[in-house]
């Protein structure tokens, strides 16, 4: 097991601008379904992978990626069950749209841009070395647990063994920044079966480290086995101390807490990532994808052959379109930033949005301060650790922000 390393942070958010843009793509095929997914993803066979990718690589030619990309995520579904070349003919699409200056970014400047691709660790390790020649230079590993008997509750279609195999290969080919997804809260698991999984993801030298609480979501085999039998499944107290265990455990092994959910060594915090919670333009391919451009928050179709057949009829693949005005654009940046370490800065919404934000958000900071569920200082706002656990509620309260003069 890797337990030291050299680290050389790649420092993504503090060289990317808020004028910079991330690109999403997604792939949504998975060998099969887990339990507990509702993502939009299909059962991979060759001919539909064949299908999707031409109506990607068209939905990319009628809006390309403009120039400033900044970011680039490949998530799904499992990106790394296609076929390398695939993934190098998608890369090659954006990093050529348009022409010179994405392509001399990604050439003269290979790390200039974070290229983030998830990979399932039951997949092969021998393509890992042509992800890297594609300029893949981030991993985001859907490990989920190292405990073998979580993951078969999961339905998940590795083992802990494979897990950290996967890792160690991908390690050894030069991937010198990557991320281990954590579930808590998944069937049969224990808070001794959790830190265990914890503490594997930090001895094993993970860069960045994502703890998801177990959403059980409507209309999932999951969702009816919940019915039938809800003491299978951790409550919310045994979630709630579970994600703070993980809080406890990598903060003490040097890792910042940057995001509600996420956890990274310092610098190699997801810069794509960060951009959504910064509310910077995202464009977005594929099927079910969502992006944001100039104040324009849209999603594509969910059903695999709606998307595939508009496309091929060279129709907007959309489902659904919002234009925010001014004061949904201010109320979702709130909502969004308060998800950050740093919370809503002021001085920061003073620059972005011309308003005074403690006058703007004045109702929403004193009901949450009266519920501890909120830190405040003359230069911010943020979640307190009572508030984490009540996120939702706690942003919802920012979303309708009171702009009169
Ligand atoms: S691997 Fe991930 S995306 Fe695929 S079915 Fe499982 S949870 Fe869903």
């Amino acid at each position: 097991m890797t337990t030291a390393r050299a680290l050389k942070a790649p420092q993504w958010p503090q060289r990317t601008s808020d004028a910079g843009i991330g690109c999403y793509v997604h792939l949504p095929f998975c060998h099969r379904i887990c339990p507990y997914c509702d993502f939009s993803v299909v059962v991979y066979d060759e001919r539909r992978s064949v299908r999707y990718l031409s109506a990607l690589l068209h939905e990319i030619g009628r809006m390309p990626a403009p120039a400033t990309l900044q970011t680039l995520y490949f998530g799904g579904g499992t990106p790394s069950l296609l076929p390398v070349s695939h993934i190098d003919r998608l890369a090659a699409a954006l990093r050529s749209r348009p022409a010179e200056e994405a392509e001399r970014s990604f050439r003269d400047h290979p790390g200039a841009i974070e290229f983030t691709m998830e990979a399932n660790p039951a997949r092969d390790a021998s393509d890992l070395s042509a992800w890297l020649q594609a300029r893949v230079n981030r991993l985001s590993i859907g490990v989920q647990s190292f405990d073998d008997r979580e993951l078969h509750a999961l339905g998940r279609d590795h083992t802990a063994e494979q897990a950290l195999k996967f890792y160690e290969a991908a390690r050894a080919v030069g991937f010198d920044n990557i991320s281990l997804d954590l579930i808590a809260g998944s069937p049969g698991q224990t808070i001794e079966s959790f830190k265990r999984s914890v503490t594997t993801a930090v001895a094993c030298g993970a860069d960045h480290v994502s703890v998801y609480g177990l959403a059980i979501e409507d209309n999932t085999p999951y969702a009816a086995w919940h019915g039938r039998d809800p003491r299978a499944f951790p409550d919310d107290d045994a979630v709630a101390a579970a994600l703070e265990i993980a809080d406890d455990i990598l903060t003490d092994a040097g890792f910042i807490h940057y995001e509600l959910s996420n956890f990274a060594r310092p610098g190699f915090e997801c810069a794509h990532n960060i951009g959504y919670w910064r509310q910077r333009d995202c464009i977005a391919y594929g099927l079910s994808a969502s992006g944001y451009r100039a104040g324009l928050r849209y999603r594509n179709l969910r059903s695999f052959d709606a998307y595939c057949n508009a496309v091929e009829r060279e129709q907007e693949p959309r489902e659904e379109e919002e234009r925010l005005g001014f004061a949904a654009r201010v109320g979702e940046a709130a909502m969004l930033a308060l998800r950050l370490r740093e919370g809503i800065e002021y001085a920061d919404f003073r620059r972005r949005f011309a308003i005074d934000p403690e006058r703007a958000f004045a109702r929403a900071v004193k009901k949450c301060l009266a519920a501890d569920l909120l830190e405040v200082d003359g230069e911010s706002v943020r979640l307190s650790k009572r508030g984490r656990l009540l996120a939702n509620s706690v942003c919802a309260e920012f979303l309708a922000p009171d702009l009169s003069s």
